[in-house]
Parts: structure tokens; sequence; C-alpha cells
């Protein structure tokens, strides 16, 4: 099968250098030239264009910012929508809503190319490993002749069709608004409980021990508690965008949501404390600056 590859950021970057390693034959291409420099020394072919990535390319992922983004590199000047051969497929694995793919599936069915939406969880560790979550929307037969190449980007026991086109990406809004929340619960349970008093390392043990425990708790927070780190490969502006999305989802199906409104305010705050690049834990340096309570933990302790 030979692919191309859209988008070579924090995660398309190292998940084509997977597709590179596992022998497949890759066009690659992204605004930014200097993108590409280590995918052509490993055998890449370079399309100065969308539309060049998808001449003669079985299937063609794009991994991109906004669904703005996917509408421009698909629709847009020498867009890939008008390359994409009969019996291609095109996989959209950025976090992203259906709108864009819905029009390119009505423009591009009579041709006979399919369009999947594949978004995933795992963060740059995973798309570096290989061993990203992958939520497929779409057509059954589709999915199964695209999973070998899933296969080589997720861990093949998480990689799952969850339902039919823009399932996908709907499965992934809702895990990352729910992650988002248990950010900003977790971080105002923490702050009141240690400026009440109590110490860190006790109230995290007793959280974690009780019918509050989460994995955020557990695992997620700890790059904060261990290191001050806030996870800068996940940019603030992206969090930002996946929640106006997961809000907007809400009120387009009529559904009331307070909480992640809420959230997003939260995020957006950040946002503007420390800017679009800043790691998408930053809430938590929000209210660690507010309150002048650094929420961190001596390893030891992390080691016990
Ligand atoms: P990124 O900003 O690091 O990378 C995006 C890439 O797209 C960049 O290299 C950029 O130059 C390129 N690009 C932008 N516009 C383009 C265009 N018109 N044509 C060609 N290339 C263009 O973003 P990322 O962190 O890799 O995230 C990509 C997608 O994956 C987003 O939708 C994000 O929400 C999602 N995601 C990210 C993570 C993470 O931890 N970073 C985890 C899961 C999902």
């Amino acid at each position: 099968m030979k692919i191309g590859f859209i988008g070579l950021g924090n995660m398309g970057g190292p998940m084509s250098l997977n597709l590179l390693a596992a022998g497949y034959d890759v066009a690659v291409h992204d605004v930014r030239r200097e993108a590409a420099a280590e995918h052509e020394r490993r055998g890449a072919v370079w399309a100065a264009t969308p539309a060049g990535a998808g001449h003669g390319r079985d299937a063609v992922i794009t991994m991109l910012p906004t669904p703005r983004h996917v509408e421009t590199v698909l629709l847009g000047p020498a867009g890939l929508l008008d390359a994409l051969a009969p019996g291609s497929v095109w996989v959209d694995m950025s976090t992203s809503v259906p709108e864009v793919a819905d029009r390119v599936r009505a423009r591009a069915a009579d041709r006979g190319v399919e369009v999947l939406d594949a978004p995933v969880s795992g963060m740059a560790h995973g798309a570096r490993t290989g061993s990203l979550q992958i939520f497929v929307g779409g057509d059954e037969a589709t999915y199964r002749r695209v999973r070998p190449v899933f296969e080589v980007l997720g861990d093949p026991e998480r990689i799952m069709r969850v339902g039919g086109h823009g399932a996908g990406y709907t499965v992934k809004l809702m895990i990352n608004l729910l992650w988002f929340s248990h950010l900003v619960a977790t971080t105002e349970v923490l702050t009141i409980g240690t400026r009440a008093g109590v110490d860190l390392a006790v109230l995290r043990a007793a959280l974690l021990a009780s019918p509050a425990a989460s994995n955020f708790l557990d695992r997620d927070v700890l790059s904060v508690l261990a290191h001050g780190d806030y996870d800068d490969s996940f940019a603030m502006a992206l969090a930002c965008k996946d929640l106006g999305l997961a809000v907007d989802l809400a009120g387009a199906v009529g559904v009331p949501a307070e909480l992640s409104a809420l959230v997003e305010q939260v995020y957006r705050r950040a946002r503007a404390a420390y800017g679009d690049l800043a790691g998408e834990m930053s809430p938590v340096r929000l209210w660690e600056d507010l309150t002048g309570t650094p929420l961190r933990l001596p390893v030891p302790v992390l080691q016990e």
C-alpha cells in the first residue's frame, strides 16, 4: 500500500516515521518543508502540495491542527480531494468534526474514494512508540483494509471501530472533554486540600484509596507533581480547540453542558496567561500561581 502523509508535527512527524520504518512507501507534505528533513533521509518522497501527496497513493493520512486546516488541505488550492484516485482512502487522524469529511465524501463517492475518521489518544509519546489508541469511524470493510496501517501506528488491542462516519471524531472529543474536566477538578481539590493544611502526598494517597480515585490522579498528574512539567507536547491552542469543538457538539445535539463550558473557560484563561504553545496541563499552573501553592512532591515520595 502506497501512503501519503500530510501534517508532520508533534504527532504526524513520528507517526509517518513509523510507517517508513515498517517499510511503507510514503509521500509526505507539510507547510513547513523542514519538518520533512528526517523523513526524506529515511526514504520518504517530498510532495510540495497536498495534491502531490495524494497522486498515486492508496491511502492518504492527514494529521492537522484544526478543522480549518483540514479544509484548506482537502478543498483549498492544489488540494488533496481532486488528487485522490478511485479506490483510494482518505484517513483523517486529526481531532476534528465531520463537516469537512462529509463534504469530501459527497464529492468523491462517485469516484469510489473512501473516507475514514481515525483520531488518536496517547500523546506524542504514543506517536513515537507506535502505541496510540485509535478510534475509527466509517465503513467496516474500509476499516479492515486500512487496519494494517493502523497497527503500525497504534496498539492493536486499542484500535477500535467505534461506529459510522464521524463516530471517531466524537469519541475522541468526549475523551478529551472528560480528561480536561478531570484535570480542572483535580487541580482544585489538591489546591484546596493542601491550602487547608493537609500534606499533598497524604491527600493524594487518601484520594487514590477512595471512590474519588482516577487515572488522572494516579498517573497523569505526576508530570506536574514530580517535575513541574505541564506537557508542552500538546499545546494549549489545541486543547482549547478541542474543548470548543466539544461544547459546540453539545449545543448541536441539544445537550446542556454547563460543566464543559466552565472547563473551556478555565482553559481559555490559562491560554491567555501562558500562551498558545504552553502545555495542556497549564490550568494547574494557573491555580498554583493564583494561590501561591506549587503542587510538588519530592521524588522519593513518588517512588514509595
Ligand atoms: P502540530 O501543530 O504539532 O502539527 C501540525 C502540523 O500540521 C504542523 O507540522 C504544521 O506545519 C502542519 N500544517 C498546518 N497547516 C497545514 C497545511 N495547510 N498544510 C500542510 N501542513 C499543515 O499538532 P499535533 O500536536 O501534531 O496535533 C495534530 C492533531 O492531533 C491535532 O488535531 C491534535 O488535536 C491531535 N492530537 C494531538 C495530540 C498531542 O499530544 N499532541 C494527541 C492526540 C491528538
